[in-house]
């Protein structure tokens, strides 16, 4: 069993006297300490499944279970505990930081909104915090504007890490940090994993960012997984060419020398506005793939290999063929 299952979720949302679909029959797993990728551009509805795991949007359809229970049937004390395993991280610490509290008051708050120990035990809790997310204790004194925006991560790391969480949702946690920051914050994320056991369900637009540290990856377009599996082999020989499209945006040596060199087409265009009506492939108008069966037939999520899925009607002509 899965630490987090989620099936044929549809959450959307009212826009001109229509319900527009912002994710659109999801199934996603995240093992017990496992690390899962999710990603896709902008508005493709990664944040609306996260906001819909943690309760903060309504599910229009479908079902999101922690650890086997449903989360809809969850109440009183056991919602309670729903909400201290499951953590999220943001994209700007800063935003979810009071600017009158410090670090180390922001950080205690969350112990004792809990009633989890006295003031020693919890200040030393804190100190423990802000140690194993890699600042030094001292800064429990500091404001959130006398750090850096990666040191303000690792405060937001270190607060979702509070009440010991077994997943913790992180959305876009380094699109707004430096490279060279954002492998620091990754890095970290990676060790604590590892060290707290702690499942990460990752989002993130960029492929690259989750390629170090998630095994699985699902990629969605428009509300859609349009293809999953572990995260090495989807980034060397992507199946769908949305997939194909982000990784050449990232590129890879190892996945540069799997395709012989061969040129891959990036990314064209914007996704539709949200709302618009696409017959078929909904990623048929920026596929330089697309036949005339991708603007008529929706493509099915169907298996390619064991732990390979894809939703495209080329994929297996196309995987086949480069089987050589
Ligand atoms: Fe492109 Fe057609 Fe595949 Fe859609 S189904 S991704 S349009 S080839």
């Amino acid at each position: 069993m899965s630490l987090l299952e989620i099936e044929q979720l549809r959450v959307q949302y009212q826009a001109d006297r229509r319900m527009i679909p912002a994710v659109d029959g999801v199934d996603l797993t995240v093992g017990a300490a496992e690390s899962v990728g999710l990603v896709g551009e902008s508005g493709c509805g990664k944040s609306s499944l996260a906001a819909a795991v943690v309760r903060l949007v309504p599910v229009a359809s479908g079902t999101v279970r922690f650890d086997g229970q449903p989360l809809e049937q969850l109440r009183g004390g056991a919602l309670r505990r729903f909400r201290r395993r499951v953590q999220m991280v943001f994209q700007d610490p800063y935003g979810s930081l009071n600017p009158r509290m410090t670090i180390g008051a922001a950080l205690e708050e969350a112990l004792a909104v809990h009633g989890l120990g006295a003031r020693p035990q919890r200040l030393e809790r804190v100190a423990e915090l802000l140690q194993c997310t890699g600042l030094d204790p001292g800064y429990a004194g500091r404001y959130p504007h006398e750090l850096s925006g990666g040191q303000r991560q690792r405060v937001g790391i270190a607060r979702a890490l509070t009440l010991r969480p077994q997943l913790i949702i992180a959305d876009e946690p380094v699109s707004a940090l430096d490279v060279s920051v954002q492998a620091q914050i990754l890095g970290l994320m990676s060790e604590l994993q590892r060290s707290a056991g702690v499942a990460w369900l990752f989002i993130a637009h960029d492929l690259a960012v989750v390629k170090h540290m998630c095994s699985r990856v699902y990629v969605m377009y428009l509300g859609r997984i349009v293809e999953s599996g572990l995260t090495t082999a989807v980034f060397r020989r992507p199946a769908h060419p949305y997939t194909e499209a982000l990784a050449a945006a990232a590129p890879d040596i190892d996945r540069a020398l799997a395709a012989g060199g061969a040129a891959v087409p990036l990314l064209r265009g914007e996704p539709p506005a949200s709302g618009t009506l696409i017959t078929g492939c909904p990623f048929h108008p920026r596929c330089p793939y697309a036949r005339e069966i991708c603007r008529n037939v929706p493509p099915a999520l169907e298996n390619l290999t064991e732990d390979r899925r894809c939703s495209c009607h080329l994929a297996r002509e196309r995987w086949d063929a480069a089987d050589v």
